[in-house]
């Protein structure tokens, strides 16, 4: 299999409307050039460091997104430059985006990352913890929230998997439905990767973030 019959497989796999993210992270950058030639045109990293080297080199252009853990010192670097943070999984990179982005003069567009895993590794908000994020929007004039980012649980069960979809996708309405503020607008539920996808597509991410199944033999 090439890249190229990987994608076309995945990409007939996806319902319209639902939004392919190739996650280019550990692949060099004529990886990430070919799968653009694949008509690809989003891409993410989940390494400060590697989106900028990338974006600097790449010359097509294509919308990066960020989808790591984001450490507070990066925050500069990387706003501006991410045409969208999926990854904001605290209250404190919440600010801190929203600081250094009006510093730039910009309004930066970003996911709220949970995490319904309880996985000690994995960084997020839980679902009780919304209110937090949410009672911040209204100072918080240079973020706009897209919508919410997660990620299934690290098993084979897949009644497991789909049970944590299926809470983001309620968390996801939920909030669509509460709220209503300037800077909230619910576009994007992003969950689903190789293992996992078909599955959160069912449960209804509209953006998918795949990376190994696009590389693999
Ligand atoms: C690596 C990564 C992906 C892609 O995972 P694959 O299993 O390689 O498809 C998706 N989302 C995040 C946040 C990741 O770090």
């Amino acid at each position: 299999m090439s890249i190229k019959n990987n994608i076309d497989q995945i990409r007939s796999e996806l319902p319209e409307g639902v939004r392919l993210v190739a996650v280019t992270k550990y692949h060099s950058v004529e990886e990430t050039e070919e799968v653009i030639r694949c008509g690809v045109d989003t891409i993410a990293e989940n390494k400060v460091q590697d989106l900028l080297r990338k974006q600097e080199i790449i010359k097509t252009p294509v919308t990066w997104h960020f989808i790591g853990h984001l450490q507070q010192n990066k925050v500069r670097q990387l706003v501006g430059r991410a045409a969208l943070i999926e990854s904001v999984d605290s209250e404190r990179i919440l600010k801190k985006i929203d600081s250094e982005s009006a510093k730039a003069g910009i309004v930066s567009d970003i996911l709220i990352e949970y995490n319904l895993t309880g996985e000690e590794s994995k960084t997020g908000f839980t679902e009780d913890q919304t209110q937090i994020w949410i009672n911040d929007l209204p100072e918080l004039k240079n973020v706009r929230v897209l919508g919410i980012m997660g990620m299934g649980p690290n098993t084979e069960d897949t009644d497991q998997i789909r049970k944590v979809f299926r809470q983001l996708s309620t968390i996801y309405d939920k909030i669509k439905h509460e709220y209503r503020y300037d800077n909230l607008e619910m576009r994007y539920l992003s969950m689903g990767m190789s293992g996992d996808y078909p599955i959160a597509v069912e449960e209804g991410a509209n953006l998918v973030r795949i990376g190994s199944k696009i590389f693999s033999e």
